[in-house]
């Protein structure tokens, strides 16, 4: 999805951490009991993603240098910063219009690398992009994007990119909305909370896109152009490459659906697909029938 050049993205809340901090972190991951809810893919992915360097790792460069939509379609770590501008601007609006949630930003999207400490404890790349409740922080190492496109499929793109921090972002206005709870119930399978929440979280993002190039910034420049046939299929192939069913296939060798919790390939791009087109109010997974999700 391009950004219009002009377009002014210096109040996206963005920052940069994390880098080399050193800290051991075993595959088992103590942090997964609070954060596997609200990350990405909910499987622990140490032993699938390689370690290998990164192609578009944020460069080591300032955040604030991102003052543009022209830097935001020239750098990774642009486009986040642009990203946030644009589901910041979204949600501050469309949460309490259509939702009626009262609406407050994340405390930070944080670009992290490598490995990070969070209020939900140490997490690494491996652990993929995540939203920590209790400090309500969006958590993305960006070198994740290129094991999408490279370990699971993903066609790659732009649009694909910000899917993935737009799924998070959904997890913060399920938070505000107290719906995110719902999904730390334990349970898994095709119609648990877990699946629910992350279904809904997909929904969230679509909404975001179909509405993105009607979202503008103070000078009421659209952050975002209108995403053409192609970038919007970029954002269901991610969508498709998390989906329970097709990870499982790939790192156990059969599908298992009494452990999903994220939901099927098909589901993440049908709700994906709902909100795009519907917007969030069609976002309604706890109110449907389980057959129906
Ligand atoms: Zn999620």
């Amino acid at each position: 999805m391009t950004f219009n050049p002009n377009a002014d993205i210096s109040g996206g809340k963005t920052s940069k951490r994390g880098r080399n901090t050193g800290i051991a972190v075993g595959g088992g991951l103590g942090v997964v009991a609070l954060v596997i809810v609200a990350q990405l893919l909910g499987v622990d992915l140490t032993g699938l993603l390689g370690g290998g360097e990164s192609q578009e790792s944020a460069p080591d460069t300032s955040i604030e240098q991102c003052l543009t939509g022209q830097d935001a379609n020239e750098r990774v770590d642009c486009r986040m910063r642009g990203a946030a501008a644009s589901l910041e601007d979204y949600w501050a609006a469309a949460a309490p219009q259509e939702l009626g949630i009262d609406y407050a930003a994340p405390q930070d999207f944080a670009l992290f690398t490598q490995s990070v400490s969070t209020a939900c404890g140490s997490a690494t790349s491996a652990t993929g992009p995540f939203y920590c409740p209790p400090d309500q922080i969006i958590y993305v190492d960006v070198t994740f994007f290129d094991e999408l496109e490279s370990q699971f499929g993903a066609s790659g793109g732009s649009l694909a990119q910000m899917y993935v921090v737009a799924h998070e972002w959904g997890h913060h206005v399920q938070n505000l909305a107290g719906t995110l709870q719902a999904a730390q119930d334990g349970q898994t399978g095709p119609t648990s909370n877990s699946v629910r929440t992350e279904l809904q979280a997909d929904c969230f993002a679509g909404a975001w896109v179909g509405a993105a190039a009607e979202t503008r910034d103070d000078d009421g420049v659209p952050f975002l152009q209108q995403p053409t046939v192609a970038e919007v299929a970029d954002a269901l192939s991610a969508a498709a490459a998390v989906g329970d069913d097709r990870i499982q296939e790939a790192t156990q060798g059969q599908v298992s659906p009494h452990t999903f919790t994220h939901g099927t390939s098909e589901q993440r791009q049908r709700w994906f697909t709902v909100g795009y087109e519907q917007g969030p109010t069609a976002c309604d997974t706890f109110g449907i029938d389980g057959a129906q999700l």
